[in-house]
């Protein structure tokens, strides 16, 4: 596709009038109408785009809605008292509305159209765009965005859809096609990888296969991705109700190792089936937690991730004559700084994860007083659910969590008694003390 630079033609787009789709204003979210009214209503052009079309043009509810817009993050600050400019690589205006954040970006510029700009975008060895701020019009806007179903436009002044790059065609054969030459692309980006896959299983589409070719071969360059964009795309694969089938696409193309690669290591050579089992079921636990609306939280799904190398790492460790609590704090430490350097892993999710992977020594000695300590420390909940998913890919028996199953839901009383039972001398020692002085037992 050459539509580039002046030696292209005007691009004539299709123009798909109101009643042929079914976006209307009343499926748009209020503030991003506002949004649009008040950039149209100062002059400038504004479009509802990406996954806020797409989604809305297949019939699902949008996660959010992104606006394009030929007025510049300035001027959007400007009309926009609940605004805040953000993006380095991409300088985007947030119009914030409580917890709602309407994205507006200005219509960019194609990367050919721009050599004698050369410092307002930035390109690395490897390809790969570091900065990217030359404004440029709708048609161009439309090219650089990464699929096709990506790259339609909702336009409010007349309500028809604009697509440039046959995204309505692709949209309704199922089909993710990155615009342009795929493998130019994906060195430009190299998280349009990631994206690819997070589409194509959320949407239930294909990819093209030349859309699917350069991956396998291109996946290490996700290696040069800042650690802090890892993780913020590691939460949208893995806490968006797809995780399963994001793990399962990721390692098919290679692209799992480049985010965890101690975690493809271990699995990689593998002798027992459990790592994988566990991971499987961490993932369908998660998805099943988030179809039934229940809070999920990042620090599980790591503590799923990183168990086999931090198990591996805390025999290794015992073996040279660690005690096992010092071995599991120090494995905990190395396997958590080595993930860190690749994906951001803010302490607020490594602390409890932490306490998680400590919490498993407690609990594989059940009974005695010690379980009623573990049953009121603020993170035995998650703890138990990850002791049950240890359980779910065989690495410790069953009955172990079906005791901690039972324990909980016992009476007070009767946990009392259980733990008595199990720890005879302690317990009589606090409960019949002064019945063993009267009688002169001895204890
Ligand atoms: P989601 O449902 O996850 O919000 P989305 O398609 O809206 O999906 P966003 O990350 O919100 O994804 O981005 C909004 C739009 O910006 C995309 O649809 C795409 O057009 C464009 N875009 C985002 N990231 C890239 C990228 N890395 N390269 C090119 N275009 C991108
Ligand atoms: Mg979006």
């Amino acid at each position: 596709m050459s539509h580039t630079g002046s030696t292209i033609k005007p691009i004539e787009p299709a123009v798909i009038p109101r009643p042929q789709h079914p976006i209307s204003r009343a499926n748009i979210s209020p503030n991003a109408l506002k949004v649009l009214y008040r950039l149209k209503d100062a002059g400038y052009q504004g479009h509802l785009v990406g996954g806020g079309v797409r989604d809305l043009l297949l019939g699902r509810e949008p996660k959010d809605f992104d606006i394009a817009t030929d007025a510049h993050p300035e001027d959007v600050r400007r009309l926009f008292r609940n605004c805040r400019l953000i993006g380095r690589r991409f300088r985007l205006a947030h119009v914030l509305f409580g917890r709602e954040v309407i994205e507006v970006a200005t219509f960019r510029a194609l990367q050919e159209e721009v050599q004698d700009n050369s410092k307002e975008r930035h390109v690395d060895e490897e390809g790969r765009i570091v900065r990217d701020n030359v404004y440029g019009s709708l048609a161009e806007d439309a090219f650089r965005r990464d699929f096709t179903v990506n790259a339609l436009y909702y336009n409010i002044k007349d309500f028809s859809v604009i697509d440039y790059v046959g995204g309505m065609d692709d949209l309704n054969a199922g089909m993710l096609r990155l615009i342009g030459d795929p493998e130019t692309r994906y060195r430009e980006d190299p998280v349009r990888m990631l994206r690819a896959v997070r589409f194509a299983t959320k949407l239930g589409f294909r990819l093209h296969p030349d859309t699917e070719r350069p991956v396998n071969e291109l996946a290490p360059l996700l290696g040069d991705i800042p650690p802090a964009r890892l993780f913020d795309e590691m939460l949208k694969l893995f806490m968006g109700g797809y995780a399963l089938a994001n793990f399962e696409a990721l390692r098919h193309y290679k692209l799992f190792g480049p985010l965890f690669p101690l975690t493809e290591q271990a699995l990689t050579h593998e002798e027992e089936h459990f790592p994988l089992t566990l991971i499987s079921h961490g993932m369908e636990n998660t998805d099943r937690r988030i179809e039934q609306e229940k809070p999920v939280t990042p620090a599980f799904l790591f503590a799923v991730f990183l168990w086999q190398p931090v198990r591996e790492r805390a025999r290794q460790l015992e073996a040279e004559g660690q005690h096992p609590a010092q071995a599991m704090q120090h494995a905990s430490s190395q396997v958590i700084a080595e993930q860190a350097s690749v994906m951001a892993l803010p302490r607020r999710y490594s602390l409890p994860m932490r306490e998680i992977w400590m919490l498993q020594l407690r609990l594989e000695r059940k009974g005695g007083r010690r379980s009623l300590r573990v049953l009121s420390h603020p993170r035995f909940r998650a703890a138990y659910d990850f002791l049950l998913l240890r359980g779910e890919a065989g690495e410790v028996s069953v009955e172990l969590g079906q005791w901690w199953t039972d324990f909980q839901e016992q009476h007070p009383e009767e946990r009392e008694q259980t733990v008595s039972r199990q720890s005879p001398r302690k317990g009589r020692r606090r409960g019949g003390r002064s019945r063993a002085r009267k009688s002169g037992a001895a204890i």
